[in-house]
């Protein structure tokens, strides 16, 4: 059987937030019997993007994690529900029932993930629905994959053997492992987010000036042991990413023909830039 599934790469969400306005214009004051009342205009977040601005200027980066219903396969919205008002169908898509979840506002606290809002007029539980409604009706994909311009949001209908491949493939991973929710909901460059990055700017002076050095050979260490190497860019800028926060100590070489190897300590706690590094004759 194969199931659906929604993958968000990290690394092309740009914050524009079409997803969130694909779904308000689907769901906001329309009602799709079987799936879900009509939402109210305001308040509700379907799609929430969370931010983390990373480093210090002016090597600065800002990742968006767009997040929604997990539909999870193990969801504790399912165990918490009564008389049967949330269910999973056969194609993996969770459904809270319109009819049956009137006051049941306990399944907004059961989302480990936030994702499901109360309607306190409808006195409703409520959360994005993966557009079930419009693939029942021969919809390629949700309006929030179609909406994204970047292809932040693509969306996968297989079965679990091949997404199960493609997690492993792909290196996607889950937004909260912890939580062993089983979500079907992946994330690609995560890293982006909740990892960390040390990064500089390589320089040189001449004639009283100072100037970028392009394609100095910078090493990262730790313990003794290679972590990575790069190159500097035509800034002189070199960046480290997808480094553990609070990592400890690290040590950065820098190299480039004509001028004296240098090595600067770091010790990485969030994101680290290490400002500008002169090189020198030797
Ligand atoms: Fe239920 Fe929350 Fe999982 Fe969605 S993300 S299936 S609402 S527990």
């Amino acid at each position: 059987m194969e199931k659906w599934n929604l993958i968000v790469d990290v690394e092309k969400c740009e914050n524009c937030n079409n997803c969130f306005l694909s779904a308000v214009d689907e769901y906001a004051g329309n009602e799709f019997p079987g799936y879900t009342a009509p939402m109210p205009y305001h308040g509700f977040h379907l799609f929430d993007i969370q931010k983390k601005e990373r480093g210090q200027a002016p090597m600065v980066d800002v990742a968006y994690v767009p997040t929604t219903c997990m539909h999870c396969d193990d969801a504790p919205c399912i165990a918490a529900a009564e008389n049967g008002a949330v269910t999973k169908r056969d194609d993996g898509i969770v459904i809270i029932d319109p009819v049956k979840s009137k006051g049941q506002k306990q399944l907004v606290e059961s989302c480990p993930y936030g994702a499901i809002w109360w309607n306190e007029e409808l006195e409703l539980p409520q959360h994005w629905i993966f557009d079930a409604h419009l693939l029942d009706d021969g919809w390629k994909e949700p309006r929030c994959v179609q909406s994204c311009p970047t292809g932040a949001l693509t969306s996968r209908k297989v079965e679990d053997a091949d997404m199960a491949r493609m997690i492993k493939d792909e290196g996607l991973e889950e937004l909260r492992p912890d939580l062993n929710t089983k979500p079907r909901v992946h994330y690609k460059n995560l890293g982006l987010y909740r990892l960390c990055f040390i990064g500089g700017s390589v320089a040189y002076e001449h004639d009283g000036t100072s100037d970028c050095l392009e394609g100095a050979q910078v090493n990262l260490s730790k313990d003794g042991k290679p972590v990575g190497s790069t190159t500097t860019d035509n800034y002189g800028d070199f960046k480290f990413d997808e480094l553990e926060g609070d990592s400890g100590a690290y040590e950065v070489e820098i190299s480039h023909s004509g001028y004296a190897t240098k090595k600067v300590e770091a010790t990485l706690g969030e994101s680290l830039f290490l400002g500008d590094i002169y090189l020198e004759a030797p």
